[in-house]
């Protein structure tokens, strides 16, 4: 079992700060700012499309609520980052999925990865058409394992 869920099944401490019947919430042992909060579902899976929609939504929904509380905690908190690498190349190390929820304030000595203006090639409209057509064409593949009655476009 990995330790993720093994912090779910309450077998390893955990701080933990929400829980509810699909995900829980507990803060991470080396955060990026104080009062860092991983959320992740109960339910093992290595990926977020291993989920189903409903999990994946029940991991936002609970994300949304930690992310309310850090402002209105005490703690230095003025904006809010969510992040979720999924896969190792996404930098992804411990492999149940997890959102990272952190709090973020000037000075708070968060540097988020970024690639200098100088390095990015702004692809023409040619080439974005490309992609987004290739993007497209593969969500009609996957829509129907990820199809909710709420889809707008
Ligand atoms: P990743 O790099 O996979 O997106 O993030 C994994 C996160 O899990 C890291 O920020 C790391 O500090 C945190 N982490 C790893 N092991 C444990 C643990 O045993 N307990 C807690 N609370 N966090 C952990
Ligand atoms: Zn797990």
């Amino acid at each position: 079992m990995c330790i993720f869920c093994r912090i779910a099944n309450g077998e390893l401490p955990a701080s933990v700060v929400y829980e509810d019947a699909h995900t829980i919430a507990f803060l991470d042992i080396q955060p990026f700012t104080p009062g860092h909060v991983l959320v992740i579902p109960k339910q093992h899976a290595a990926s977020l499309g291993n989920l189903s929609p409903e999990e994946a939504g029940y991991v936002m929904r609970a994300s949304q609520i930690v992310a309310v509380a850090l402002k209105k905690s005490g703690l230095m908190c003025e904006g809010v980052n969510f992040w979720l690498s999924d896969g190792k190349a996404a930098g992804q190390e411990v492999d149940h999925i997890h959102m990272h929820v952190f709090p973020r304030f000037p000075g708070d000595g968060f540097t988020p990865p970024t690639v200098s203006v100088e390095k990015v090639k702004q692809p023409g409209r040619a080439q974005l058409v490309q992609q987004a057509k290739m993007i497209e064409e593969a969500i009609r593949l996957v829509s129907g394992h990820f199809s909710t009655s709420d889809r707008v476009v």
